[in-house]
C-alpha cells in the first residue's frame, strides 16, 4: 500500500502539471480517480481500490471491462491491415456495415466517423444537402429538445438544449431550434401522461409551422433522454413525432449514441416505440468504448439522392480515422458478444428489477421519482415533494460522494440550467451480474438513507 500511495501521488502530480481534464478543473480536495484496471463492471484505482462502475464510463462500456476477445480481434487486425482511410475500403468495415444494417428494421447505408459528435454532424449536414439536391434548398433548419445533449462540436453543440454547457461558446451553429421534451414526472397536475405527451409533440408541429415549414431541415432525439435526465416518453409522443416530420418532409434523425446497443432493454431504443428513423446515430455502446468509432446509418432512399450523376451531388465529408480497421473488427465482436450473451433481454429483465427494488426510496422525503428503463435510471431529487423544487447541487454532491466511498460510482444529469441539475443516473454494463446488481441496490439504499 505504501508503495501505492506514493506511486499514486507522483501519477497525481504529473496529473495536475499535465492534464487538462473534461468538464471539471483539477481538484486538489478530490483529486480525479486514476483509473488502473478494469474487469466485468469493476475498476480499480491506483491505490487498488475497487469500484462498481454504474455509469459504464460515459454511458459506453456496454459488455464491460477485460475482454480479451476484443483486445485479440484489434491485435490481430492491426497486424495485419492498421488503416486505410474510407474513401478506400476493408473487410473489417464491410461486414460491420452490413451486419449492423442486418439489425436494423428497414434498409440503410452506413458512413463512419469518430464520435458521437460526429456522427451526428455527419446526420446534420446529410439532410441539408438531401433537401437541396432534392429541389428544397431553403431546409436548413434542425429541431431538437430542450435538455438533451448531442455533443459537443459546434452543431452538434448548437442541437444540445443544455444552456450551461452553450452559453460561453454562442454564437454556435446557426439553424437549431429547440421545443420542451415531455417531462412526464412534472407534466401538469391531473393531466393524463398520454395526452401530455400529444401536446408536446404539437409543439413539434406548431415550431415547423411557425418557423415556415419549408424551412425545416430534420428533428433530431433521442428515444428517451438519457444525460439530460432520463426522460422516457410515452410512445404516443415518439408515433406523434414520427407522423409530423412525414407531414411536413422533414427527416427525423434519431440519436442512438448512449440508447443503442442494448443501454434501454431493446437492441436500439428506437425500438421500443416502432418507428422507421431516417437517420440514426450510433457511437459509445458500438464499440463498448474499446476503440473510438461511430455511425451514421441513413435509409437508401435518402442515400440513393447523392448519386453523383453530375458531379456535385456526393456527400463532401472525409474524416481521416473513421471507420478504422481494428475499430470496426472490435465493434463486430462486440455485437458478438451481447448477442451470445443475450446481454439485451439482460438488460431488459434485470432492468425491471432493479427498478422495481429501487422504488423502496421513494419513501424518502427527498426522492421524487425513480424512473428507467433497461439498464438505465434516473432518480430525481427534490427539496418538496408537492412543489418538486429541484434538490440543491449539494445533496446530489453528497450522495455521488458517499456512494463512491461506499464502492459505486453513479452519475447526474448534465448541466442544463441552473437549479436543475437534480437527476442522480446509473448506467452500469449490461454484463452485471446478480451481485453486482444487488451491490448497486444496496449501496444506493444504504447511502440515501444515510443522507435522509
Ligand atoms: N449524443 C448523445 C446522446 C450523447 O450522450 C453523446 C455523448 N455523451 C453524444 C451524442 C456525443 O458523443 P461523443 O462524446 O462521442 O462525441
Amino acid at each position: 500500500m505504501e508503495r501505492n500511495d506514493n506511486f499514486t501521488n507522483t501519477l497525481q502530480q504529473k496529473d495536475r502539471a499535465n492534464v487538462w481534464h473534461h468538464i471539471s478543473m483539477y481538484n486538489e480536495k478530490a483529486p480525479p480517480m486514476i483509473v488502473e484496471h478494469g474487469e466485468g463492471a469493476w475498476i480499480t484505482d491506483s491505490v487498488g481500490n475497487r469500484f462498481l462502475d454504474g455509469m459504464s464510463g460515459l454511458w459506453a462500456v456496454n459488455v464491460g471491462y477485460g475482454r480479451e476477445r476484443l483486445a485479440q480481434v484489434a491485435y490481430e487486425q492491426m497486424k495485419k491491415l492498421c488503416y486505410a482511410p474510407m474513401t478506400q475500403s476493408h473487410q473489417p468495415a464491410i461486414q460491420l456495415a452490413e451486419k449492423v444494417n442486418s439489425l436494423l428494421e428497414d434498409d440503410y447505408m452506413i458512413f463512419y466517423s469518430n464520435s458521437g459528435s460526429d456522427a451526428n454532424e455527419v446526420a446534420f449536414k446529410m439532410a441539408r444537402q438531401y433537401h437541396d439536391q432534392n429541389g428544397e434548398g431553403a431546409r436548413y433548419k434542425i429541431i431538437s429538445r430542450y435538455r438533451a445533449y448531442h455533443g459537443s462540436s459546434l452543431g452538434a453543440l448548437a442541437a444540445t438544449g443544455q444552456a450551461l454547457r452553450k452559453y460561453k461558446y454562442e454564437p454556435l451553429a446557426p439553424g437549431f431550434l429547440h421545443v420542451a421534451p415531455p417531462d412526464n414526472y412534472r407534466r401538469p397536475k391531473g393531466q393524463s401522461i398520454e395526452l401530455y405527451n400529444l401536446e408536446r409533440a404539437r409543439e413539434i408541429e406548431e415550431k415547423i409551422i411557425w418557423e415556415q415549414k419549408e424551412t425545416i431541415a430534420a428533428v433530431i432525439m433521442e428515444p428517451i433522454i438519457t444525460g439530460g435526465g432520463v426522460l422516457i416518453p410515452h410512445p404516443s409522443y415518439v408515433k406523434e413525432v414520427e407522423r409530423i416530420c412525414q407531414k411536413y418532409g422533414v427527416l427525423l434523425i434519431i440519436d442512438e449514441v448512449i440508447c443503442g446497443f442494448g443501454r434501454t432493454g431493446q437492441l436500439f431504443g428506437h425500438q421500443h416505440f416502432a418507428i422507421k428513423p431516417d437517420i440514426i446515430t450510433m457511437a459509445k455502446g458500438l464499440t463498448s468504448a474499446y476503440l473510438p468509432l461511430s455511425i451514421t446509418a441513413v435509409r437508401k432512399d435518402i442515400y440513393e439522392k447523392f448519386k453523383d450523376t453530375d458531379g456535385y451531388s456526393h456527400f463532401r465529408h472525409v474524416n481521416t480515422f473513421g471507420g478504422n480497421p481494428a475499430a470496426c473488427a472490435v465493434a463486430l465482436e462486440n455485437i458478438k458478444i451481447l448477442e451470445e450473451e443475450k446481454l439485451v433481454q439482460r438488460s431488459k429483465d434485470l432492468g425491471e428489477q432493479l427498478l422495481h427494488d429501487l422504488q423502496d426510496l421513494l419513501e424518502l422525503p427527498f426522492v421524487g421519482d425513480v424512473r428507467g428503463l433497461g439498464f438505465l435510471v434516473g432518480i430525481e431529487l427534490v427539496e418538496d415533494k408537492l412543489t418538486l423544487e429541484p434538490a440543491k447541487p449539494e445533496r446530489l454532491a453528497k450522495i455521488i460522494a458517499d456512494c463512491k466511498a461506499n464502492g459505486l460510482v453513479i452519475g447526474k444529469n448534465g448541466d442544463t440550467v441552473e437549479g436543475y441539475n437534480n437527476i442522480l443516473t446509473l448506467s452500469p454494463p449490461l454484463c452485471c451480474t446478480d451481485e453486482d446488481l444487488e451491490f448497486i441496490s444496496a449501496v444506493l439504499k444504504k447511502v440515501f438513507a444515510a443522507n435522509a
